[in-house]
């Protein structure tokens, strides 16, 4: 029977019966991947017992990423959230092959018919067309120069950028006029385009946020299977660092009881390796990410299953999740104050923060508009268009 339907994107625990779905999901972050909160038809597997028999043919297959072509009309996103520190973004990806169990994007497929689950993980739409529409965009008479937050979706360094280019053909163009960009990344693939980041960074032009959340590999390829690992992490920062790009290390975000005993171990390692600036963010749990989330919790860390939950609702006034501006980023509450105290005291212990990076807009010169070419023939459009 399908469940009711303000519960049909809480997934549900791992069992028995999931046991193919579990085998399907190797190598990837959820464990499942129910209907998006849109969906009328709810599916769930079933074996009805086929393979019983150890026949190969019907034993599943691990799940392949598929890349599917999108082309958008245009590539900057404005936003006007007052907790966010940058207006636009451009974001070459939706879904992410990292596959972070607690990813705040994986509720966006639901818009798209798909499963915030796995889904989000192998069905990634790609906009190869990014860096033509960019040109575009920046050309506009009316364009204002500032700060593009690449990607503040999804990661721009995912498995699919080392060979398809978008993310660099982006930075190309941001750098033939000089704009200023940050990058926010889990990804040592970044270091690729030190050739055009360190030029930039001379220039005031680019920073690089690099998101690290635990020293501890087992829970790194369970909650961010297909990121680069702990170690390689430190050492892109270290690589950035010493191209002259300011750094900053994202420990985001800070798990309760799970990665958050390690917030000044990270803090110290990225301090140790050059980072100038951190920040966190406290977990976030909307929509399908609360069941996808508590799924794994209860899979991969029963023991800590309770205890996680419980401080997180502690920061929620007793929820899983809320939404309001703020409090939405770092909860409230004693434990919230507690992490943000501590967090204060090792950023100023190692100094970090102690200086601001603001990234140049003056320098920046916009392309010359192509000449249209139906204005050129003198052929006047048949629908009317610009
Ligand atoms: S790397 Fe970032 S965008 Fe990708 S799954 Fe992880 S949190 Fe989401």
């Amino acid at each position: 029977m399908p469940p009711p339907p303000q519960e049909k994107w809480k997934t549900r625990s791992l069992d028995a019966d999931w046991s193919e779905q579990r085998d399907l999901a190797r190598g990837r972050g959820a464990l499942s991947n129910a209907s998006g909160r849109f969906e009328k038809q709810y599916a769930e597997p079933f074996d009805d017992g086929w393979g019983e028999d150890g026949d190969e043919d019907f034993k599943p297959q691990t799940l392949q990423t598929e890349a599917i072509v999108e082309r958008p009309k245009t590539i900057i996103t404005y936003n006007t959230s007052p907790d966010i520190s940058f207006d636009r973004t451009i974001n070459p990806y939706k879904g992410c092959e990292h596959g972070c169990i607690y990813c705040f994007a994986r509720p966006n497929h639901a818009y798209r018919g798909l499963s915030p689950g796995l889904d989000f993980e192998t069905k990634i739409f790609v906009k190869p067309s990014a860096a033509a529409l960019l040109e575009r965009e920046l050309a506009k008479r009316t364009y204002k120069p500032g700060r593009i937050m690449l990607a503040g979706d999804t990661d721009i360094y995912q498995p699919l950028e080392k060979e398809l280019k978008i993310t660099r053909s982006i930075l190309e163009v941001l750098a033939r006029y000089d704009h200023p960009v940050a990058l926010i990344t889990k990804s040592a693939l970044v270091t690729r385009d030190l050739d055009i980041l360190a030029p930039m960074a001379a220039k005031g032009l680019v920073s690089v946020a690099v998101s690290f959340t635990t020293l501890d590999r087992r829970l790194a390829r369970t909650m961010e299977p297909r990121c680069a690992a702990p170690h390689r992490r430190v050492e892109t920062m270290r690589e950035l660092a010493q191209a002259g790009i300011p750094v900053t290390a994202m420990t985001a975000p800070m798990i309760p009881a799970l990665n958050e005993p390690e917030m000044e171990a990270l803090l110290e390692a990225a301090a140790e390796a050059g980072a100038t600036r951190a920040g966190y963010v406290l977990l976030r749990l909307p929509l399908e990410i609360a069941g996808l989330f508590t799924e794994w919790l209860e899979a991969n860390y029963p023991d800590r299953a309770k205890r996680v939950m419980s401080l997180l609702r502690q920061m929620h006034n007793g929820n899983d999740y809320r939404s309001e501006w703020k409090v939405r980023q770092r909860g409230d509450g004693p434990y919230a104050r507690l992490i943000e105290a501590r967090f204060r005291n090792a950023t100023k212990r190692l100094g970090l923060n102690s200086v601001n990076v603001s990234l140049r807009t003056d320098l920046f010169r916009p392309p010359v508009p192509k000449p249209d070419p139906k204005a050129a023939s003198g052929q006047m459009s048949l629908f009317g268009e610009e």
